[in-house]
């Protein structure tokens, strides 16, 4: 899984590991599933064939707040019994022989099944979809929450036909009757259970294959079709990279992935069936400023780690996220350089660096570790293990592990060990230092980092030179940016010092071609001085939708007589999934004199003011709560929407939701609007604020 990037320090992984079952081995589950979406129900049929290993009375299945009607044991009745956790039945079984169990349920899954948008009334923001990883599928299947029960699944899913299902697997065919569609998916191989998922809504596809000739499905919105090739570029590419890189063939029948609304993550590796967050279905601009290529990697990387050898419990999660981040790094040094590959290092590190001077500093063995640890310090871990044992015996040893543990489970000394046997350096050192240690080694990171990049090494060195010359700051610079040609290297210079550095100077940077060295000029200036005035004006025709958005914010307050153009210049752009242009122009157009008529004003505001509403996606919503609540009073119908979101299945939005609440309800005359507008409400949004409004 991968967490969007701003989130990395929040969360925690909060591993609850499921209960082993020794005496079973759980071979085939077939699943057959008819989703209601209105009501949210599933009514489901699984059938388990399994063997016994030991004799044994009982057997468990977990099972989360489900109503059996039939359980029954090699096709008789037998006798169980169910709690909100699991169900258990009982009957004597012997060694050596294998059983099917077939269980008929309904349910109404509390998490993990996620229905958006059968309230409005737009067909096209319909969906359902499931995130299995850290929310349990045995909310929705009797199933197992131990990775290390591993089963070859096929799922069976019926719904209305005018909608596509996506799951795990291939497609073998689909049936009509009655207006339902059934459509019947096969895997080949055995995975954990939080890896099924499924997702329905309204797609269409494109579809290519691999070097290895693996099927590659790109699904996307009707809508979307111009957006198809910015939001998945180069997946072929990173796809026949993994699969060269890695060496062992991809393990899976097909790869599917799928974008969907208001995802809890950026994306979810499903064993080949990948879902990510429509956030990042983008145009080519955009590309420039957020893109699915690492994250896409990312997910892809985990069809081997994670999903071919997953962890045996979360005490290994570096298996998953480590590998995942450092194999996605090693994707995009493939697409976009050196450079580029040494400059994410660097920053991770810094970011690891400072955790550490925080007193946080955590080691990639506790399972409890932040995703930071997991993810950064975890590839800054492989990336030092590749320096010191060299490339050869890095990749035979993670060949050699891929091998031995593919479909079932390991450890990190399983790992270890099949690396040791590749090389004569001795591993105890790396482990240490890297894994059971809690401190991040920066002096040894800096080493490897001087060693390996001439720009890193420049970089390193002038911090040192203006932390301890009597030369002025602009001076040591200015030697190093003449000298340079590195774009990278002078973005950081001035993301880091432009405190040090005169207007002359930043004119001259204004020279730039470079996007990213544009955009730090621009978000590092908040009042623009009259001799940057020109230069400020020309981003307002950059190719980034971040650029424009900050530009056109700062030209506005600094050049009060130039609004009119700066507004009409930049009218009709969205910018980013976020409408991050968009808002902020309609904002800045409602606030700004003689701009608007009264018609265009009340449409305008009225836009402006929609955005908060649940038919947007949380990222747009949180946008304009953002910027309404700092300049106007929230209309009524905010403070709905605002308590809609608060109560939101994205715990960010959530507490993004709440918090602004909370400021809200120190306000008396807000509060007692909050009442009243309270009085409306049902289920969970009611309960929320009644638990709320006692608490105050
Ligand atoms: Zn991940």
């Amino acid at each position: 899984m991968k967490l969007t990037f701003s989130l990395l320090f929040l969360i925690f992984s909060g591993l609850i590991f499921g209960q082993p079952q020794p005496a079973i081995d759980f071979l085939v589950g077939e699943i057959e599933l008819q989703i209601e979406p209105i009501t949210q129900k599933i009514e489901g049929k699984v059938t388990y064939l399994f063997e016994v290993n030991q004799k044994t009375d009982s057997v468990f299945l977990d099972a989360k707040n489900m109503n059996f009607t039939s359980v029954l044991l090699n096709g008789k009745k037998v006798r169980y019994n169910e709690n909100k956790e699991k169900i258990t039945f009982y009957k004597k079984l012997k060694a050596g022989r294998r059983y099917d169990l077939t269980l008929l349920y309904t349910t109404i899954p509390k998490q993990t099944v996620y229905f958006l948008g059968w309230q409005d009334s737009e067909a096209v923001n319909k969906q359902i979809w499931t995130q299995g990883q850290g929310k349990y599928t045995s909310h929705w299947l009797p199933s197992f929450d131990d990775m290390t029960e591993k089963v070859e699944f096929d799922l069976s899913i019926i719904f209305d036909e005018d909608y596509d299902v996506i799951a795990n697997g291939i497609l073998k065919k689909t049936e009509l009757k009655d207006g339902y569609r059934t459509w019947v998916f096969d895997m080949k191989k055995p995975m954990s259970s939080y890896l099924l998922a499924f997702a329905i809504g309204q797609y269409e596809s494109k579809n290519s294959k691999s070097n290895s000739g693996i099927p590659l499905e790109l699904y996307y919105y009707p809508k979307d079709s111009l957006n198809v090739e910015p939001t998945y570029r180069y997946t072929g590419q990173i796809f026949n990279f993994l699969n060269d890189e890695i060496g062992i063939d991809y393990p899976w029948q097909n790869y599917k992935q799928i974008p969907v609304r208001d995802f809890l993550y950026a994306g979810m590796e499903n064993t080949g069936t990948t879902l990510f967050s429509d956030g990042f279905v983008i145009d080519s601009i955009a590309f420039e400023d957020k893109n699915y290529v690492n994250v896409n990697a990312h997910e892809m990387a985990h069809q081997w780690f994670g999903n071919l050898v997953t962890e045996r419990d979360g005490n290994h999660h570096w298996l998953h996220e480590g590998f995942a981040t450092f194999y996605a790094l090693l994707a995009e040094k493939e697409l976009f350089g050196e450079d580029y590959f040494y400059w994410k290092l660097y920053k991770s590190a810094r970011q690891l660096q400072k955790l550490a001077q925080q007193g946080k500093a955590e080691a990639l063995t506790d399972p409890l570790a932040s995703s930071l640890t997991f993810y950064e310090k975890g590839a800054w871990a492989l990336y030092a293990l590749r320096t010191t044992i060299g490339d050869s015996a890095f990749r035979k040893g993670v060949q050699a592990y891929l091998n031995k543990f593919k479909y079932s489970n390991a450890t990190i000394s399983d790992f270890i060990k099949e690396v040791q046997r590749f090389t004569d350096s001795d591993l105890k050192e790396f482990g240490q230092t890297w894994l059971q240690d809690r401190n991040f080694p920066y002096e040894e990171v800096k080493k490897i980092l001087s060693t390996s990049s001439v720009d890193i090494k420049t970089y390193l060195d002038l911090q040192q030179e203006l932390s301890t010359s009597s030369m002025s700051n602009e001076e040591i610079i200015k030697r190093v940016w003449m000298k340079t040609t590195s774009t990278r290297l002078k973005e950081n210079i001035i993301l880091d010092y432009r405190k040090s550095l005169s207007d002359s100077f930043i004119k001259e940077a204004f020279n730039s071609k470079d996007l990213k060295i544009r955009q730090a000029l621009c978000i590092t200036t908040d009042r623009i001085p009259v001799i940057l005035k020109e230069a400020f004006e020309s981003l307002l025709e950059d190719k980034s939708y971040i650029t424009v958005e900050n530009a056109l914010y700062r030209l506005w307050i600094s050049f009060p007589d130039d609004r009119i153009g700066y507004l009409d210049k930049t009218k009709g752009i969205v910018g980013l999934p976020n409408k991050n242009v968009r808002l902020v122009w309609l904002l800045l157009a409602v606030l700004t004199k003689d701009y608007l008529n009264d018609e265009q004003k009340e449409s305008y505001t009225e836009e402006l003011f929609g955005y908060t509403s649940p038919e947007y996606s949380f990222e747009v919503r949180q946008n304009a709560f953002s910027l309404l609540s700092e300049v106007f009073p929230l209309t009524d119908q905010n403070i709905a929407d605002l308590l809609n979101a608060a109560v939101h299945h994205s715990w960010q939005f959530r507490n993004y939701a709440r918090k602004l609440l909370e400021t809200l309800l120190k306000d008396e005359s807000e509060k007692e609007r909050i009442i009243e507008l309270s009085k409306k409400l049902k289920g969970k949004e009611l309960r929320y604020i009644k638990s709320k409004l006692e608490v105050e």
